[in-house]
């Protein structure tokens, strides 16, 4: 189902929902925070979805808690970041954008904000040289803590601008939107980074007109309302906006009832520009080639399709045209 002659791709992968459970439980007991199991067999049912839950905020409650939670110091951080670059080369990724929200990593021990970013830069860094992972970070404001903690959170990722490639902005679509934010991306686009935004994602189709049109965004996480509105699936075609899907997120937040229901065959059928993504591989309990070999055949696309849908992620990469065509050469002569 994964075409081996052209490069696997995820664009949409958070840090945070990427932990090791093991990892879990060894930063807890080092920074004494009380988990709900001492053991990674026992644990693991706390941390990996086993169903789905009503909405996002379920599905992500208490979890990840438990897993920012074990961030004790900034040495966490850069293990956790380590070890996620580590997964996605063993997983056999060609390229990865892995995002995180520093502010949200900091909250649980009160972490110096911008020592968190540099904490997630040198461990993909340096997990990016050991594993020959190219590896590209997305910096995250988290709607929900509001508009003057985003500045903050901004302010602390710009501090490493030249080490990421684009700003998100993710967590509660409903109570805090776009419009609150319209400075903090004006100012990350001044800064030369690209622009993705989780929206449309349970959230009426407003919302992802706000992100394109607001906050300048090239890139749509998620997005499965756009299959509403006819106009905004005609302008994603016509302006080539990238929409980075997420089957199993997805299912698990019951923002779809099955596979099946899921609107990405509509999308490749529409012409759209979407990728499949794992969004939170550890909670999740996949990987992307679960994805790409059981997920998305049961969402309906054929192998033609998924050889179309790992041309697009390619296309959607924050990356050169150089750096795309040295990773297409790289997989053509594997
Ligand atoms: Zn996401």
């Amino acid at each position: 189902m994964i075409a081996p002659d052209l490069p696997l791709i995820d664009l949409h992968r958070h840090l945070e929902g990427s932990i090791r459970v093991a990892t879990i439980l060894d930063l807890g007991h080092q920074h004494h925070v009380n988990l709900p199991a001492d053991t990674v067999d026992n644990l693991r049912p706390f941390i990996v979805a086993s169903d789905s839950k009503p909405n996002v905020m379920a599905f992500l409650m208490p979890c990840i808690q438990w897993m920012v939670g074990v961030l004790g110091d900034t040495t966490a951080c850069h293990r956790i970041t380590y070890e996620a670059v580590e997964d996605a080369h063993r997983e056999g990724l060609d390229y990865l954008e892995l995002r995180f929200s520093p502010y949200f990593m900091a909250q649980p021990h009160q972490l110096d904000v911008a020592a968190v970013v540099e904490a997630v830069v040198d461990g993909a860094q340096q997990a990016s040289r050991d594993f020959g992972l190219k590896t590209n970070l997305i910096g995250i404001i988290s709607r929900t803590y509001g508009a003057e903690a985003g500045w903050r959170e901004l302010e602390a990722l710009l501090t490493k601008r030249d080490d990421l490639v684009a700003l998100d902005l993710a967590g509660d679509e409903i109570n805090f939107p776009a419009e609150l934010f319209v400075e903090h991306f004006r100012r990350a686009r001044e800064a030369g980074w690209q622009i993705t935004i989780h929206a449309g994602e349970g959230v009426n189709t407003h919302s992802v007109w706000q992100a394109i049109q607001l906050l300048g965004a090239t890139r749509i996480g998620h997005g499965i309302n756009v299959i509403e509105d006819h106009a905004l699936m005609n302008y994603f075609v016509k302006h080539r906006i990238g929409l980075e899907i997420s089957l199993t997120s997805n299912l698990q937040t019951s923002v779809v009832p099955s596979y099946a229901a899921h609107p990405l065959r509509k999308f490749v059928d529409e012409g759209l520009l979407v990728s499949i993504n794992s969004d939170d591989p550890v909670m999740s309990g996949i990987d992307l080639r679960y994805e790409y070999e059981v997920a998305a055949p049961a969402a309906g696309l054929s192998s033609a399709d998924l050889r179309r849908v790992q041309e697009n992620a390619l296309t959607m990469a924050y990356l050169s045209e150089n750096e795309k065509q040295h990773l297409r050469d790289r997989a053509l002569h594997r």
